[in-house]
């Protein structure tokens, strides 16, 4: 029962309304018996040190922070972890006590979500990553640090491809569609999978059986293998267009679910400092049907 003593966290983003973060939350929170409830709040684009401020004044314990507040909270938080620092982008803020410290999990959940079942395990491997945005910058560094042998960046702009291979340190390097055939995992972290997707509400659609046609490869799918690894970030459309070429082709592929779902248990860890129950976190959205 939600009470004057029941403790909030909330998702910060716009659009926020199709977030699947409160249904991740609050799995936990009753998983975990806490007397805690997650909320979504839609904050407008320029607005996000108002919010940061309403959450420091309202006591509220954690932010979970989305589109278009990433890089804006790395720059308003009061501190950084090492690697929100690193990345500067910033995807979970911790209120302790009226000081906001801001952490980055889209990385490391990447990772927690590829070994999950088996599925990669990055040390000793070569990656390539295609985009240069927050959550490319954010995996870059993950996949380093989980010992991936190399990490090539491919991105759109090249100067932004250049910074976010750094952060890879000295297995990371800027490449092109001629690196995807030495490599074992292929991750897709550009935004090109939501084109045309309201992202705003509505159902998960079926997997579409996409063409390139209208749509815009960030990087050419049929340049895939079998025996890769390959993911997209975005999990609506459950199956991008990228990624059904992918499988279409035999490469094993994943969708950004895991990614969400191992993001927030690691929020979940920072703000309650209890063991993520991530596997009735995982219920709570295949029950929406998000898988
Ligand atoms: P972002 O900061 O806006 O970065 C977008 C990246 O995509 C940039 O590198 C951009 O290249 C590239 N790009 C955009 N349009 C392109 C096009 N037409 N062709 C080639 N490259 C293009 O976005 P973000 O925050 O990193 O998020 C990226 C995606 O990951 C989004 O779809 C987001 O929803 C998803 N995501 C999923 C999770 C999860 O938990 N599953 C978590 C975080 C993000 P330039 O540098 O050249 O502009």
């Amino acid at each position: 029962m939600i009470s004057a003593r029941t403790t909030v966290v909330a998702v910060i983003g716009n659009p926020v309304a199709h977030s699947l973060s409160p249904r991740l939350h609050n799995a936990a929170f009753a998983h975990l018996g806490l007397d805690w409830v997650s909320l979504g709040f839609r904050v407008d684009r320029g607005c996000t040190a108002d919010a940061l401020s309403g959450a420091r004044a309202l006591g509220i314990r954690g932010l979970s922070v989305t589109m278009p507040h990433k890089d804006s909270a790395a720059s308003l938080v009061d501190q950084r972890t090492e690697i929100a620092e690193r990345v500067g982008a910033v995807n979970c803020v911790t209120n302790n006590g009226g000081t906001l410290v801001g952490d980055n999990t889209d990385g490391r959940g990447l990772v927690a979500a590829l070994r999950r079942g088996g599925h990669f395990e990055p040390e000793g491997r070569r990656c390539l990553v295609v985009g240069a945005g927050g959550a490319a910058r954010s995996i870059i560094a993950a996949l380093a640090e989980s010992g991936a042998s190399e990490v090539v960046v491919v991105n759109r702009t090249l100067s932004r491809g250049q910074s976010a291979a750094a952060l890879a340190g000295p297995v990371g390097r800027v490449g092109g569609p001629g690196d995807v055939g030495q490599c074992d995992l292929v991750v897709n972290a550009t935004s090109t999978g939501m084109a045309g997707v309201d992202a705003s509400m509505g159902p998960v659609p079926p997997p579409s059986s996409g063409t390139a046609g209208s749509v815009v490869w960030p990087l050419d799918p049929s340049l895939l293998v079998r025996g890769q690894v390959a993911v997209d970030l975005v999990y609506y459309p459950a199956f991008t267009p990228w990624l059904e070429v992918a499988r279409s082709r035999g490469v094993e592929v994943l969708n950004g679910l895991g990614m969400l779902v191992h993001q927030a248990a690691l929020q979940i860890a920072v703000w309650t400092a209890f063991d993520p129950p991530v596997e009735a976190m995982w219920r709570s959205v295949r029950n929406a049907g998000a898988e």
